[in-house]
């Protein structure tokens, strides 16, 4: 299998009109033991877990502990671990990262500047994801186009740079409206703050709830607005 950027246009070709299902199980069969889901344990990390466990139980699902995420958020790894009979694995961030940057900017640094939150998302976010993304020829995102205007231009398949591996987002041609549909009718396990208005779900400093109508992401990071 090539693990390379240069067959990404005629995966693209192959897979772009295929459904989610189609598309995850040719990938988690041609690159078994290379690829994972990264769940944010949102709305849509959760109908890729359904997806893929109905696929392949043995399939590694992984989410990051940033160590300020909803006690909601733990809930659902616990339900999901039982509803579905896997294992999640939980990247946290290196604690050295974290304690010289609150030594740094304070505990709740990341709302005096854009900076000091991005530096946060790093030792928190990117840092455990760079780990959790070692040794994988594919990662599996639950990324969708209409989520906001700066993803407009992602596709299903893309060459990830940063990370050097393929990025594969199965749910990308989706509405919302179909996300929720498939939750309801196979029954799948959800974050209980979406019922409270929190269509996205990240850290609890850096989230709130929205009003019905608004961008679905206006309710990260709102301070920098
Ligand atoms: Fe830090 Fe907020 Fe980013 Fe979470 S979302 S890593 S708390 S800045």
């Amino acid at each position: 299998m090539d693990t390379t950027h240069n067959n990404i246009e005629s995966l693209l070709l192959r897979f772009n009109d295929k459904s989610p299902q189609e598309v995850l199980s040719w990938f988690l069969s041609a690159y078994s033991g290379r690829i994972a889901l990264a769940s944010g344990l949102g709305a849509e990390g959760q109908v890729l877990t359904d997806m893929i466990s109905k696929i392949d139980k043995s399939i590694r699902i992984f989410t990051i502990d940033t160590g300020r995420l909803f006690p909601e958020s733990y809930k659902l790894i616990d339900r999901n671990n039982r509803r579905y009979e896997i294992n999640m694995e939980v990247f946290f961030p290196d604690h050295k990262e974290v304690e010289s940057y609150i030594l740094q900017h304070g505990i709740n640094g990341f709302y005096d500047s854009v900076e000091k939150r991005k530096a946060c998302c790093h030792a928190r976010k990117m840092e455990p994801l760079k780990r959790a993304l070692a040794n994988l020829d594919v990662w599996i995102c639950g990324l969708r186009n209409e989520q906001s205007i700066t993803r407009k231009s992602v596709q299903m398949i893309e060459w990830d740079e940063s990370n050097g591996l393929i990025k594969l987002n199965p749910l990308i041609h989706w509405t919302e409206d179909e996300v929720w549909k498939y939750i309801k009718f196979n029954n799948v396990p959800y974050n209980r703050l979406h019922d409270k208005g929190f269509p996205s779900i990240g850290c609890q400093p850096c989230t709130r709830a929205v009003e019905s109508g608004h961008d679905i992401r206006s309710g990260r990071w709102w301070w920098e607005n």
